[in-house]
């Protein structure tokens, strides 16, 4: 079965119960249409605890697919950061290791990335020449003078 929104939000139902006072836990039960509310009792449905949407009872399963996958992102997003936090030496280590064993294999995604996106290739050089001119220029000049003194020591 595929998740599906409840006939009435959880809002609209939440209001419900409190102009009809219901006070205990299960309100929401009171009010629920009948249909959803037997298949809820009977734990054939659920319902999502942050949409409102409900879906096939499940132990232990409190979210629809969609918040679950929301939820899931989130929290390995986090935890990928603090990962990566913990062990930064070693994962910038490993990716070392690959770039070295692997020369071939980093080239040709290199090549394909760039025959696909020549225009943000052209922006990013343009943006380091812009924002690196003086190292480059800097760069050159020292370059320039190394080759003119190597001649003129040739020469001497
Ligand atoms: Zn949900």
């Amino acid at each position: 079965m595929k998740d599906k929104k409840l006939p009435l939000d959880r809002t609209t139902l939440n209001d419900l119960a409190s102009i009809l006072n219901a006070t205990s836990s299960d309100s929401f039960l009171d009010i629920c249409p009948i249909f959803l509310r037997d298949k809820i009792i009977n734990k054939e449905l659920s319902i999502c605890e942050t949409c409102d949407t409900f879906f096939k009872y499940i132990p232990q399963k409190k979210f629809c697919a969609e918040c679950a996958r929301k939820r899931n992102n989130a929290s390995s997003a986090a935890g990928n950061r603090k990962y990566y936090e913990k062990n930064k030496e070693k994962i910038l280590a490993q990716n070392r290791k690959y770039l070295q064993e692997n020369p071939e294999k980093i080239k040709a995604i290199r090549r394909k990335y760039r025959e696909k996106n020549p225009e943000k290739i052209k922006e990013i050089r343009r943006k380091y020449l812009e924002e690196n001119r003086e190292k480059i220029n800097a760069r050159e000049r020292a370059r320039y003078h190394a080759k003119k003194k190597l001649e003129r020591d040739k020469n001497e």
